[in-house]
């Protein structure tokens, strides 16, 4: 599960959660004032590929990428 950084909009606190992929960020409360009002931070994975190179060369266009799982080569 990915692990997301969030800042509390209400005390300032930044907390780490574990979330489903898919999940609401609103269900999300601070740990130490229980505010529901948090931000969600760019997680440090993100940051590091979007650091990369951004909008560089993708994998997936790859002629003999086969781990694109998307189909196209059955
Ligand atoms: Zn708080």
């Amino acid at each position: 599960m990915p692990l997301y950084e969030y800042t509390c909009s209400g005390c300032g606190r930044r907390f780490e959660e574990l979330q489903r992929i898919g999940a609401d960020a609103r269900e999300i409360a601070c740990p130490a004032c229980g505010g529901r009002d948090v931000v969600k931070q760019h997680s440090t994975f993100a940051s590091l590929v979007a650091g990369s190179g951004g909008s560089g060369p993708m994998p997936c266009g790859a002629p003999s990428a086969s781990s694109c799982g998307s189909g196209g080569f059955s």
